[in-house]
This record gives structure tokens, C-alpha cells and sequence, in this order.
């Protein structure tokens, strides 16, 4: 069990100037929150964040926090954060995958009445284009991280988000014959996955580059969240480096 009380405790004593917090709504009783960040009138680039869609891969969260703890306004005067830190609450407290329904939030963006976390996402981007969205996931059986992506250029970055986030965590290398392999640990957004999945319903109405970021549950929460801010931070690099 995890306590939900910390983690809003701890977005409430976020500090960053220009920092907005509210709720999407609350589902089983935990608010689902939405930070917006930067965005002013230097802002280029509108991103967007999003973690903890599964309740067992909690450096999700955890990065997105330390993200802001160590947010840097200088830095990222060219961006525009919309974040959305835990989305399924039940599934962080409980520590399960699914929500408090059982149902894997990850597989019903694009049905016929989807649950309450799913619309409030839904509702929340709703009329809104990212340069990219990048979603933080972790995995209980890989030996290190990896990344999806998707992106309608197909100029593929997950080769250098991969090569710079060996720097603090091992590369998971291994793949299948299903698997749409871009280099060593990155892969695309699969078509064939359809638009139930949060990623692929982003890259279909909101977004051109979508990102899906792995780290390996069995390693300790620093070095997975130090993963997922490097392959974040490579990311962010290349847009603004980038005249695309
Ligand atoms: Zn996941």
C-alpha cells in the first residue's frame, strides 16, 4: 500500500513560480491532478506528461516530482508542461496495474463509455496539440530500459535516448519477432496495438511524437527515475535544438 495523502502532500509543497494544480476530478475518492507549468509567452513548445496509468510502476510519479523538485525555468523557457502525475490513483495505493474496477486504463481510451480516469484524461486534453507527449511506464520482468515511440516523420530520437540513458541504467536489449525494432531497446508505437492504448489514441488526435518510457522495476526508485528524466531531458534537447 501506498499513501496517496504523501504524494498529494508532496505536490502541494511544490514551489515552482508559475506552477498550476487542480483536479480532474476524483475517482474512488483520490483526486486525479493536473499541473501546468511554464507555458508562457516564450513557450514554444507545449508538452506533455503523464505517468502512473498503471498503479504498480510507481517511478512514474516519482519522476514526475522530481522533475519539478529539480525543475529549472531557464532551462525550459521554451516549454510547456502539461502534467497529469498519477493517473490512477486505486492502482498507486493498491499497487495494482489495473484501476479499482480491475480494468488496465492502458486499453480503453478509444471505447464506448471508458472509465472515469480514462475520460477525465480524455477531457483533459481534449482540443489541445503537444509537440510531444512522453508517458512514463516501468516493467516487473525486464533487465533494463526501453522506450517506444512513435512519431509520423519517423525521424527517430529513441537511439539517442537510449545511448544517453546508459549513462545511469542499463539498456533492456532483448526483443521478439512482434516486436517493431527502430535500434537496441527502441521500439514503435505499434499500429497493430489500435487506439485503446493511451499512447497510440495521443499519436491519432494530439500529437505527431508520442514516447513511452520503460525502466526496470527490480532497480532502486533513484536510478529508474534518473532514467526517466535523462531519456525526458534528451527529449527536450533535440525540440530545442530542433526548427521542425
Ligand atoms: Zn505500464
Amino acid at each position: 500500500m501506498r499513501d496517496y495523502d504523501d504524494f498529494e502532500r508532496r505536490l502541494r509543497e511544490l514551489s515552482l513560480p508559475n506552477l498550476e494544480q487542480d483536479a480532474l476530478g476524483e475517482v474512488d475518492g483520490c483526486a486525479i491532478y493536473r499541473l501546468m507549468v511554464g507555458g508562457g509567452p516564450r513557450a514554444k513548445r507545449q508538452v506533455l506528461i503523464t505517468a502512473g496509468l498503471h498503479g504498480d510502476e510507481p517511478a512514474g510519479p516519482e519522476s514526475v516530482l522530481r522533475f519539478l523538485y529539480e525543475y529549472d525555468a531557464t532551462r525550459y523557457s521554451n516549454f510547456g508542461f502539461l502534467i497529469l502525475p498519477c493517473i490512477n490513483p486505486f492502482g498507486y495505493v493498491h499497487d495494482t496495474r489495473e484501476n479499482g474496477t480491475g480494468i488496465d486504463l492502458n486499453r480503453v481510451f478509444e471505447v464506448d463509455n471508458p472509465p472515469e480516469e480514462a475520460r477525465l484524461v480524455k477531457a483533459a486534453v481534449a482540443g489541445e496539440r503537444f509537440d510531444f507527449a512522453i508517458d512514463f511506464h516501468e516493467d516487473w520482468e525486464a533487465a533494463g530500459f526501453y522506450f517506444y515511440e512513435g512519431r509520423k516523420s519517423e525521424n527517430w530520437i529513441g537511439p539517442e535516448v537510449t545511448k544517453n540513458v546508459e549513462s545511469v541504467c542499463p539498456i533492456d536489449r532483448e526483443h521478439d519477432e512482434n516486436d517493431l525494432l527502430i535500434a537496441d531497446g527502441v521500439f514503435k508505437v505499434d499500429p497493430g496495438w489500435g487506439l485503446q492504448g493511451f499512447t497510440p489514441y495521443l499519436l491519432a488526435f494530439h500529437s505527431d511524437h508520442v514516447m513511452i518510457c520503460e525502466t526496470p522495476t527490480s532497480l532502486p526508485m533513484r536510478q529508474r527515475t534518473a532514467a526517466h528524466l535523462k531519456a525526458l531531458e534528451t527529449v527536450l534537447r533535440h525540440y530545442d535544438q530542433a526548427n521542425e
